[in-house]
């Protein structure tokens, strides 16, 4: 990034993005000083030529700015103080995406820019729009949130497209931010530990979609559509999305379809009962936003339509790996809670259902109007016993404790049926009593089936 060229720029945060971050600082001409609690990672950065230094001792009154790494929110309590010595010494604070941003602005301004936020969907949707603008040979960037830097990408130019996705922590840090189109999906009190209260953290997502050209927003909850009818108001084109009802006017979910209304009169405008990696109300709204996105930056319907049916689906969210016969596997494993697994749940109908590790407070017990689908439960990990006790009668379940006799259960039984069935793992819980993270407990499950007889493998 050029656009701090020449100036001296305090960074804290030396992981994956914010070494990406001080790298293209560097390489742009700008004078870093960076640091992390992490002395491993300071070594790294040093190693590489990245100028390194304790921000506490540092002379704040020459820094131009203060970038802080998107995996470090604002009141994480440690870089604290670094904040604060910023603010007092009138050093504005800001994230990789702003850089981003910056550089668009000087670089390319008409380089179209899609940014996403909200508290679900936001990498499905992410991925999904990313999919329709390269499916439709559009030079495509995808980045931000989801996972690869932002100041890694290719530089903006004309015609070359960003897809980029938000957390509440790096809006944020983005002042300048103003997407071509700006999506919010739904706003769930989630995090607010982390931001305070609802209110503020709604405003902070607000402020992706009041700064777009065009906003996409879905009006499901209360949040959103008063943050709707407040964008309205101000005189920016509004698109508004939903899943639980119609609309007189936008793009809404209604059974497999994805409707547009306008003036009150809807029609279907994408079928996506065919589309295995879209399954469930929730996708229906994930690729009415997407619909509109790709509307709004000039993709045209056909080519639209084309993307949606070829979108691969994202890794460990409801995404189809396998068939035996009529027995589809789906590996669900990043519901680490029961608020993420009900989509699963929701989107099939004769379910063999791979359950546990460490519970969340609440457990199970919300996702009992699902319990009918669930032709039978293999409860994995420390929760075995406290969701054996929520099934009780209602669900017949085994005691699998591992991942590995789960499936080979699970699979033998839904071939005993005979009947088309989805073998699930949508776990409910957290998986650090049996693996690292949710990736691991994925690739887990992935490879198990792998090893099934007569398996079809769909990835
Ligand atoms: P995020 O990036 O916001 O965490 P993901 O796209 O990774 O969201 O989806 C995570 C989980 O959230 C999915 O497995 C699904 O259970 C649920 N989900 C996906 N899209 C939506 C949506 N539009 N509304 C509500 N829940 C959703």
């Amino acid at each position: 990034v050029t656009t701090l060229s020449g100036r001296h720029v305090a960074l804290f945060g030396l992981g994956g993005s914010g070494l990406a971050t001080a790298r293209a600082l560097v390489a742009g001409g700008a004078t870093v000083t960076a640091w992390d609690d992490n002395a491993e990672s300071v070594a790294k950065a040093a190693a590489e030529g990245i100028g390194t230094g304790d921000l506490r001792q540092a002379d704040w009154s020459i820094f131009e700015a203060f970038v802080l790494s998107p995996g470090v929110p604002l009141t994480h309590p440690k870089p604290h103080w670094t904040v604060d010595l910023a603010r007092g010494a009138g050093v504005e604070v800001i994230g990789d995406v702003e850089l981003f941003s910056r550089e668009r602005r000087a670089l390319s301004p008409e380089a179209p820019l899609i940014a996403i936020t909200g508290t679900n969907g936001k990498s499905t949707t992410t991925a999904l729009i990313a999919h329709i603008l390269s499916a439709s040979g559009r030079d495509t960037q995808l980045g931000g949130n989801i996972g690869t830097a932002v100041l890694t990408l290719d530089p903006p130019a004309k015609d070359r497209f960003y897809v980029v996705e938000c957390s509440s922590y790096q809006i944020d840090l983005t002042p300048s931010l103003e997407p071509t189109a700006g999506i919010l999906l739904n706003l769930t009190p989630d995090h607010i530990d982390r931001h305070g209260t609802m209110e503020n953290y709604a405003a902070i997502k607000e402020r992706l979609v009041a700064a777009s050209h065009t906003a996409i927003i879905g009006v499901d909850d209360a949040w959103c559509e008063a943050i709707a009818d407040r964008v309205a108001l101000a005189g920016r084109p509004v698109i508004r999305i939903a899943r639980h009802r119609s609309l007189g006017d936008g793009y809404y979910a209604e059974g497999a379809a994805v409707m547009r209304a306008e003036g009150g009169l809807a029609e279907v405008f994408a079928d996506l009962s065919g589309i295995a990696t879209l399954r469930g109300s929730h996708n229906g709204q994930n690729a009415a936003a997407a619909i509109a996105a790709c509307l709004a930056v000039g993709v045209s319907k056909a080519e639209i339509l084309l993307g949606l049916a070829s979108f691969p689906g994202l890794k460990h969210r409801m995404q189809p790996v396998a068939t035996v016969g009529d027995v589809t596997f789906v590996n669900d494993s990043k519901a680490t809670n029961a608020e993420a697994a009900a989509p699963a749940l929701s989107s099939f109908e004769r379910i063999y259902w791979i359950a546990g590790g460490v519970p969340k407070d609440g457990g199970i017990a919300s996702l009992s109007p699902y319990f009918p689908r669930i032709a039978k439960a293999y409860l994995i990990g420390r929760a075995a016993d406290e969701f054996a006790a929520t099934l009780g009668h209602a669900v017949p379940f085994e005691r699998s404790e591992t991942l590995e006799k789960a499936v080979a259960d699970a699979a033998a039984d839904a071939a005993r049926d005979g009947l088309p069935a989805a073998v699930l793992l949508s776990p409910a819980c957290a998986s650090f009593d049996q693996y690292k993270n949710f990736e691991m407990r994925g690739d887990a499950f992935v490879a198990h089936v792998a090893a099934l007889p007569g398996v079809t493998m769909l990835i």
